[in-house]
């Protein structure tokens, strides 16, 4: 491609809605274009990169037996109701994109396709001889995110890989799921990118586990916990570790202690001169479930730990059907406003014990006239602790389960993993933290979908089962942008081999000089010819401008017909290292198609 009959178009300054440099330097270099909020544009650079990513994500899902297909966008919401998700969906979360058609149907836009894979399979797979199957597809996506940001990162129209497995029995699921990882990693590796596998929240589905795997860059969303060894790594929602030890509490007697002015943890202690690790700590919840039903949440946890919200959700999920409910519609920590309309009288906030009476809640129908207690392994454990009193300006001190308080029933891990925290299977081992984008997303689903949608098989025995399932995301356009936000310098994208949307630059630095253009001319076909994806920079323009757009853009090679041409070289760059040398014009193709050779192969 010539740039001098290319639509592109570089701007020199940051664009004012871009705040992290992968974003930004997209938008510069003309790779992509806002249309709206959390919608783009594409360019043909861009859909270069695309495509590059695609093919090599194409090439390991086929090369593990996987077939591709390509599912419709739109999707009735008949699919969705059979699930059980289509209010949540369109209602509680809103993720979903929803339209009525002049037939007066309701469909919707895809934000993801387990309701449709899951109808095909219940149509199509009849025996155990028919299993396992594994469909794929990459398409463009479209969810209502609420904040859309970071350009390709959140998009509300965005391209993914997905593909969905049918299996026996969850042997089989976890052949798959293990194929699935080895591919994943080849993808990611391939693409030139750094990354780590980790343990992720699969939240209420449950199945038997997901993974996660995150690009590391410091503008990532996620925060990764990990130790050294590489023994462990999981999302923060879901990590575990050892809390540090519990200080032994100085109160061996039970007494009421007047403590005014202590409603927060650090008052506390500094007034009883105690350790926070000494403290049960009382957090108050209110969550609303999928019937309408609001059922306020006492979660008790040791004084210096922190509660984590996704643990949380999924404990109240599990909760759900006690409620008569699926699901969570909302969780969250009432506020002085929401306190008024359930509380029957005013709250002791920041004296609050773990036997609260449940007379704080009103009488009303869409409320649950009982507090759920829900109490984190770290409380449990105390002896002779400080908590409320129930009663504003008061605590008690040296307390205990089974004397002074009952233990609630259920007794769970809802406590925030954090740095420094000692590693469960090792506790020499510290955890560590680092950002990460998540990419890609693999889930043993197991029968949630199936089950609900009827979707079963006869097994050898003549009994009819339902399809255990597995699905495996990889989001194309967001890996894209991470591999910019892991690869750049102040000049602009360094992109890694495999995935630049050219591989080499013809610069011609002056173009009324027509030796320089006749041996660039040449060397743009030549390489062509030979496989080597090259741009000609023919433009009427400066070198100096040439230059500067060449290192925005970021293609790895730059190939310049300069001064040395006078001694039949042209002078290369590598972009990544800026090394630059002269090279005899008729060497110029085989050395290219070496060095791409060596960059993508280290990888494959
Ligand atoms: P996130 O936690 O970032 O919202 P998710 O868990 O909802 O993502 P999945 O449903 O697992 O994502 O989708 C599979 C992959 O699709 C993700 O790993 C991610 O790479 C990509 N993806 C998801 N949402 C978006 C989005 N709004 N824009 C771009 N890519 C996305
Ligand atoms: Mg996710």
């Amino acid at each position: 491609m010539r740039l001098s009959q290319m639509l592109f178009v570089t701007l020199r300054d940051d664009p004012a809605d871009a705040e992290i440099p992968s974003h930004k330097l997209l938008l510069r270099a003309g790779y992509i274009r806002r249309i709206g909020s959390g919608v783009y544009a594409y360019l043909p650079l861009m859909w270069r990169v695309l495509q590059k990513i695609s093919q090599i994500v194409r090439e390991e899902m086929n090369a593990t037996g996987a077939q591709e297909c390509l599912l419709p966008q739109l999707q009735p919401s008949d699919l969705w109701q059979e699930s059980g998700r289509w209010d949540t969906y369109t209602k509680a979360e809103g993720i979903m994109f929803s339209l009525i058609d002049r037939r007066e149907q309701q469909l919707g836009l895809g934000p993801t396709h387990e309701e449709v894979i899951t109808a095909i399979a219940r149509d199509m797979i009849r025996s155990y001889r028919q299993l396992p199957q594994h469909l794929y597809q990459i398409q463009t996506k479209f969810r209502d995110e609420i904040r859309p940001r970071f350009g390709l990162m959140r998009g509300r129209e965005f391209i993914m890989k997905d593909g969905y497995s049918f299996h026996t029995d969850e042997d089989s699921l976890k052949q798959t799921y293990q194929d699935m990882y080895q591919a994943y990693s080849n993808m990611l590796r391939r693409s030139g990118l750094a990354f780590r596998p980790v343990e992720a929240d699969s939240g209420a589905i449950g199945g038997s586990g997901s993974t996660e795997f995150m690009v590391l860059a410091e503008a990532g969303e996620d925060e990764v916990l990990y130790t050294d060894d590489g023994k462990y790594a999981a999302n923060v929602e879901k990590a575990v570790s050892l809390p540090a030890d519990a200080e032994i509490s100085q109160f061996t007697t039970f007494e009421k202690r007047e403590t005014p002015g202590t409603e927060t943890i650090e008052t506390v202690c500094k007034f009883l001169n105690a350790s926070p690790t000494q403290v049960v700590k009382n957090v108050l919840y209110q969550t609303v479930y999928d019937n309408g039903l609001t059922v306020l949440v006492l979660v008790s946890i040791r004084g210096d730990q922190e509660v984590n919200e996704v643990k949380l959700q999924n404990e109240l999920t599990k909760l759900a059907p006690n409620y008569s409910a699926k699901t969570i519609l909302t969780l969250t920590v009432p506020s002085a406003e929401t306190q008024q309309i359930w509380a029957a009288k005013s709250l002791p906030l920041g004296y609050i014990a773990p036997d609260i009476a449940d007379d704080y809640i009103a009488s009303n129908k869409q409320i649950h006239p009982k507090f759920v207690r829900l109490v984190d392994q770290t409380a449990v454990e105390l002896k002779n602790f400080i908590t409320g009193a129930n009663e504003s300006g008061y605590h008690v001190v040296g307390a205990n389960w089974g004397e002074q308080f009952q233990l609630a029933t259920s007794v769970v891990d809802i406590r925030k993993a954090r740095p420094g925290d000692r590693a469960q299977h090792d506790p020499q081992q510290i955890l560590k933290s680092a950002r990460g984008i998540e990419v890609g997303h693999i889930f043993q689903l197991g029968t949630k979908y199936s089950q609900s949608m009827g979707a079963t098989y006869t097994n050898e025995q003549g009994e009819e089962k339902p399809l255990v399932m597995g699905c495996y995301g990889v989001g194309v356009s967001r890996l894209a942008q991470s591999a910019v936000e892991q690869s750049y310098d102040k000049d602009g994208i360094i992109w890694p081999v495999a995935i630049a949307p050219y591989q080499a630059i013809v610069t011609i630095p002056n173009v009324n000089d027509a030796q320089q253009v006749e041996i660039a001319e040449k060397l743009y076909t030549d390489l062509n010819k030979s496989g080597v994806e090259t741009l000609l920079d023919d433009r009427n323009e400066r070198a100096g401008v040439k230059f500067k757009d060449a290192d925005l853009i970021g293609i790895p090679y730059r190939i310049v017909t300069g001064r040395a041409i006078n001694n039949g070289k042209v002078e290369v760059v590598e972009r990544a290292t800026r090394n630059s040398q002269e090279i005899p014009i008729e060497e110029v193709v085989t050395t290219l198609k070496q060095w791409i050779k060596t960059a993508t192969e280290i990888n494959h």
